[in-house]
């Protein structure tokens, strides 16, 4: 597989998707991807990204909840 953004090689593995949206974040492991070893991009299959969409509805219970610490670059010290 080449990576559609730069050109390198990509490989199949194993991601986390990470989706944002306002104060809701979500993330789904073990997502298969493919991921650029030049650049670090990651593509997805039409069906994997139809799939990630359900989870970013919430349509299913989540395996665990994490709690975010969240900072403002501008109180850094
Ligand atoms: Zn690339």
């Amino acid at each position: 597989m080449v990576c559609v953004f730069c050109g390198g090689k990509a490989e199949e593995k194993e991601v986390t998707f990470s989706y944002e949206e306002g104060d809701k974040y979500i993330l789904v492991e073990h997502v298969p991807a493919r991921v650029c070893a030049n650049c670090g991009e990651k593509t997805y299959s039409p069906e994997v990204a139809d799939e990630l969409r359900k989870f970013a509805k919430a349509k299913c219970r989540p395996i665990r909840v994490l709690s975010v610490p969240v900072f403002d670059y501008g109180d850094r010290v």
